[in-house]
């Protein structure tokens, strides 16, 4: 959660913060501030709201405000409400020598306070970060050493994660950033250096950075970056250059991101699914998952949260009914928490968008701590979760800006659909011929997706009949009870209609009695064998006044009239069905949130990278 910038270089660093704010404000949009070094010293605007609220209140009230060393935030709040007072920077001392901000949470805030505030400090927050600014001010002044090594002393007294940009009125030209669990990357420029929270907002700069470990300290200046372990040693770090360019992150002539990358699933699929399938089958050795490994699994778990854990439940099915291997989808936030039983031969495959997903990180850490083998399903690539897994599998979805993923969680799915087809064949379940027609399916992908968003003006159409709606019921059985949690998710996330999935047939055990007149039901039936199964669950609802939307194949055979809209998707094999099935939901969910003129980019109280638990 957060965006944190930072800039040091010979030209005016404030276009450039405004502009990387406004490519990290997916990741937190309730309030902005920037600090900057100016000549009287560090001048500090801030305010709650958007990116645009804080370049408005700088064009109105700072309009002569230039600088070349400056740092921003765009904030998620977690300790204190969005206000002008709460958003970062915030400054440390009476004398506001020094400027942080901060992504993460400091969970010994409290104690910290009550220490400073008997050192005669004054909070004018309720922010955790502020105890870092005055902590750092108390650790900085009267002391010869530099601001780095201040920093190096106070992080050791913080528990809890952090990404942190700090400056001081004695160094206006260097900005010290420090991590623990939380990312930060280092832009490296021609004389000038950035520091944020990813590449969105250094690629218009530069595309060579490096990343900042957990408990590593850096000193950016315009000429040099050092970075330093928690001893205070110097560590060499490795440059790594972005592959992809700034159009990938902008909208392309779309009215928004999410629609954007709705129609990018094809792509995002293809180039998951096609590297991985060489000469009819599928290989991994880019990732450790021998075929030695994959023979001797004992159990999986697949750990996520939100849309990346809806990604698992259903590759919990697609595994379990393929390999025959016992499969859980496990909440990250549970799991982490609920003394899991893992065994050593157990393999956990987590999967997150982000790769930084805190609640994702710690449950991987507790698995391979078990003796787990991990692999991790994530879409940025470097990111921490990517890095500490045994084995990565990247979904090459590209930069996912709208908050509610849609290409992201496609590309998840053929990750897993590729593990399950390639366990299958290595444990001996499928033949050589089967695993070659699998991966054909598989490849075959990306063109059933692009023919099902055909449905696109269709889904429209429905949007607006339905948009006024206040609450919708999303039923499926198996697969489709999966992919129905998903669709619902999107439709909660973005256009703040209330919304249930069900398993279909559970619905008669209570719920039900929430349907009346007019209730729209989306319902889902992709699996040939439960046609019938479902088609009764329709008729129980429409008996009690419900309107239906169904989703079904091709070759639907259960009886139509008792639906008012029938989205039928093209063929594909049933175990990939949910690929398919989630794209009219997708394009629902988004055309409601527009007809409700939601903000869908960036839906309130959400962000999209969770790196706080
Ligand atoms: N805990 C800090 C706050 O509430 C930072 C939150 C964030 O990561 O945006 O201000």
């Amino acid at each position: 959660m957060c965006g944190i910038v930072g800039f040091t270089g010979r030209e005016n660093a404030l276009p450039v913060l405004i502009k990387g704010l406004y490519s990290l404000e997916y990741r937190g949009y309730d309030s902005a501030g920037i600090a900057a070094f100016t000549k009287e010293g560090l001048r500090v605007v801030k305010t709650v709201g958007r990116i645009a609220n804080l370049e408005a209140k700088i064009k109105e009230e700072h309009e002569d405000l230039t600088c070349t060393c400056g740092i921003g935030h765009t904030r998620w709040a977690t300790h204190g409400g969005p206000s002008d007072r709460n958003s970062h920077p915030h400054l440390g001392g009476s004398d506001g020598k020094i400027a942080v901000v901060h992504n993460g949470i400091i969970e010994n805030y409290k104690e910290l306070r009550e220490r400073l505030e008997a050192h005669g400090y004054v909070f004018q927050s309720e922010t955790d970060t502020e105890t870092v600014a005055h902590l750092v001010d108390y650790l900085h002044t009267g002391k010869q050493e530099d601001l780095a090594q201040t920093v190096l002393a106070a992080v050791s007294r913080l528990r809890g994660s952090y990404a942190l940009g700090v400056v001081s009125m004695d160094n206006p030209e260097e900005i010290v950033a420090a991590r623990r669990d939380n990312p930060l990357v280092i832009g490296l420029g021609n004389g000038e250096n950035m520091i944020a929270s990813d590449i969105t907002a250094i690629i218009g700069r530069t595309k060579d950075y490096i990343i900042l470990d957990d408990n590593e300290v850096a000193i950016v200046r315009p000429d040099s970056v050092v970075v330093m372990n928690e001893f205070g040693d110097r560590v060499e770090k490795k440059v790594q250059t972005v592959t992809w360019d700034m159009s990938a992150a902008e909208k392309g002539g779309y009215e928004h991101f999410m629609i954007k990358e709705i129609m990018e699933q094809p792509k995002a699929v293809a180039a998951t699914v096609h590297p991985r399938v060489q000469n009819d089958s599928i290989v991994f050795e880019e990732n450790g998952l021998t075929d030695d490994r994959l023979r001797d699994i004992e159990n999986i778990h697949i750990i996520g949260c939100g849309s990346a854990l809806h990604a698992g439940m259903v590759g919990k099915r697609v595994i379990e009914s393929m390999c025959r291997i016992r499969c859980a989808a496990e909440v990250a936030s549970e799991f982490r928490y609920e003394n899991p039983i893992i065994g050593k031969k157990d393999l956990c495959i987590v999967i997150s968008q982000s790769g930084e997903t805190a609640d994702t990180l710690a449950a991987m850490r507790l698995a391979k701590q078990a003796g787990a083998f991990t692999i991790a399903i994530v879409n940025v690539v470097s990111s921490t979760i990517a890095r500490e897994a045994d084995g990565v599998l990247y979904t090459w979805a590209g930069p996912e800006i709208a908050v509610a993923t849609t290409k992201a969680y496609s590309a998840q799915l053929s990750a897993l659909y590729l593990i399950s087809v390639r366990i299958a064949r290595v444990r001996g379940l499928i033949s050589i011929g089967d695993e070659r027609a699998l991966s054909a399916e598989l490849q075959r992908l990306p063109d059933c997706i692009e023919e099902t968003l055909q449905c696109k003006k269709t889904m429209q159409r429905i949007a607006t009949l339905y948009a006024n709606r206040s609450s919708v019921f999303f039923l499926g059985r198996g697969l489709d009870y999966a992919a129905a949690l998903e669709a619902s998710l999107k439709l909660k996330e973005i256009s703040y209609v209330h919304s249930e999935a069900y398993a279909a047939g559970e619905l008669k055990h209570g719920t039900i009695s929430l349907i009346e007149e007019g209730t729209l039901v989306v319902a889902l039936a992709t699996q040939p064998a439960l046609f019938e199964k479902t088609v009764s669950n329709i008729r129980e609802v429409v008996s009690r006044g419900a309107a239906v939307v169904l989703v079904t194949t091709d070759d639907f055979t259960g009886d139509e009239s008792v639906c008012q809209h029938i989205v039928r998707l093209p063929k594909c094999l049933s175990e990939f069905s949910a690929s398919l099935s989630i794209i009219p939901l997708q394009l629902l969910a988004y055309y409601i949130a527009v007809e409700r003129s939601c903000d869908v980019d960036k839906p309130r109280n959400l962000a999209k990278s969770v790196t706080v638990e």
